[in-house]
């Protein structure tokens, strides 16, 4: 593979933009190459500045899950786009939207429409914390919910109740207020609620992480999550931004059976678009201005293309559900297989997947991260030089879309399997 084009663009790009990329894990940094730059995609494939295919495993980080310009979703963008694209004011379209999403997630009894995933998060916490009076909000190592100050934190090393500032440019302040749990360690959740628990607004988690790799909820963490939330009136948060529409059309509240407080959506939900969405109770949901006292707002908030490619987006999957998630799942159950015969450790639940290059089990972000960073630095170029695109870190999840053919898992699987790291 020739890549002259892409690192001709990268050097002038990265003389305009940190890292010549608009979020950093684009920049391969991990695996210490120059990024692809990508001109086209297309059903299971994406196509980079020098005409090379690869099968993609990214899917732009999740939206994809129809593949790349699913037909539909392109005409519905085209059609909106005749209309204007933006008018500051409220569409038939947003009613839709909404309306679908409480079909779907019968937990977001009424909904607000934003334009990322961070955006999503923050403002649910806001809600949270304006429903209840309380300022302290839990989430947990290795958990992502976007670059919001108050999120971008890790665990303080003495006691998991000091939290620091996991970015520079945070005050210590705007951290102060967010404690920081162990993925599945009930004892860690039930220490933080014992000393603070009058004070915590709510939990966010995801309810099966995907930002430290694929990390599977144990039995009964989600379940305690509900019930330690409800014992002291604080409010539970499930970040579906990425198990949103994945792991069935109610995503993880759905397939574990544990209705949250709110959610939050993204990726699938714009169909490729900026849209994010949070929602939850009604009576929490009404605390948000014009109704209630906590401000939210967006110029763009609700476009008109990005919610007509999210509505596209989800008839394809309503109308062909849920034939369309069991051929998913089996796609990425084949790959899994392949994943373990290289010697990995996989975590993969519905559609989404990881392999880690560790013999232990993982079950948090100290086991993910223990993993061999080198090995799958290898991995990644084994897979890429061979026409696989998967992500260049291993703390993302490998997506499988309705647009992978049985040629193509079966290609990937054959590729995997023939990896042997030296
Ligand atoms: C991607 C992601 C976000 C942030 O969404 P952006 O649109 O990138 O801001 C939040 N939470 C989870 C779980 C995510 O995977």
């Amino acid at each position: 593979m020739r890549y002259d084009r892409s690192h001709k663009l990268y050097d002038k790009a990265v003389t305009l933009m940190p890292g010549g990329v608009n979020s950093p894990v684009r920049a391969f940094g991990s695996v210490g190459m120059k990024p692809l730059f990508i001109d086209s995609a297309k059903g299971s494939r994406i196509y980079d500045a020098d005409g090379n295919a690869y099968i993609d495993y990214v899917c732009s980080w999740g939206p994809c899950i129809l593949g790349h310009s699913h037909p539909d979703v392109i005409n519905a963008v085209k059609e909106a786009c005749g209309k204007g694209l933006t008018y500051g004011a409220p569409t038939e379209k947003e009613i839709i939207l909404s309306e679908t999403i409480r079909e779907l997630v019968p937990s977001m009894e009424m909904v607000r429409m934003v334009n990322s995933g961070t955006e999503a998060v923050m403002s649910a916490i806001r809600a949270a914390r304006g429903y209840t009076g309380r300022d302290m909000i839990v989430k947990f190592k290795g958990c992502y919910h976007g670059h919001s100050d108050g999120l971008l934190v890790k665990a303080g090393s003495a006691a998991l109740t000091s939290s620091v500032p996991d970015s520079d440019g945070v005050p210590k302040a705007y951290t102060d207020n967010t404690l920081v749990a162990l993925y599945n360690d009930n004892d860690s959740v039930r220490e933080l609620f014992e000393k603070y628990g009058e004070n915590i607004a709510c939990v966010i988690v995801e309810p099966v992480a995907a930002n430290m790799g694929v990390v599977l909820p144990k039995k009964g963490f989600l379940e305690f999550l509900r019930d330690i939330t409800e014992k002291y009136s604080s409010v539970l948060i499930f970040d579906e931004v990425i198990t949103g529409f994945r792991l069935g059309l109610g995503g993880a509240q759905e397939y574990f059976g544990i209705r949250p407080d709110m959610t939050t959506l993204g990726k699938i939900v714009g169909g490729g678009m900026p849209m994010a969405v949070y929602g939850g109770r009604r009576d929490i949901m009404e605390c948000v201005s014009p109704v209630g006292k906590v401000y939210q707002a967006g110029t763009l908030s609700g476009n008109p293309i990005a919610a007509a490619a999210g509505i596209a987006t989800l008839e394809v999957l309503i109308k062909n559900s849920p034939q369309i998630y069991k051929d998913i799942n089996k796609k990425a159950e084949k790959i899994a297989e392949a994943l373990k015969s290289t010697g990995a450790y996989v975590n993969q639940i519905g559609s989404l997947l990881s392999g880690f290059f560790t013999d232990i089990e993982v079950t948090d972000h100290d086991g993910a991260v223990a993993s061999d960073a080198n090995r799958y630095t290898a991995f990644f170029r084994y897979l890429l030089e061979n026409g696989i695109y998967i992500a260049p870190s291993r703390f993302e999840a490998m997506f499988v879309s309705c647009a992978h053919s049985d040629e193509d898992i079966d290609k990937t699987c054959g590729i995997i399997r023939s990896f042997t790291p030296k």
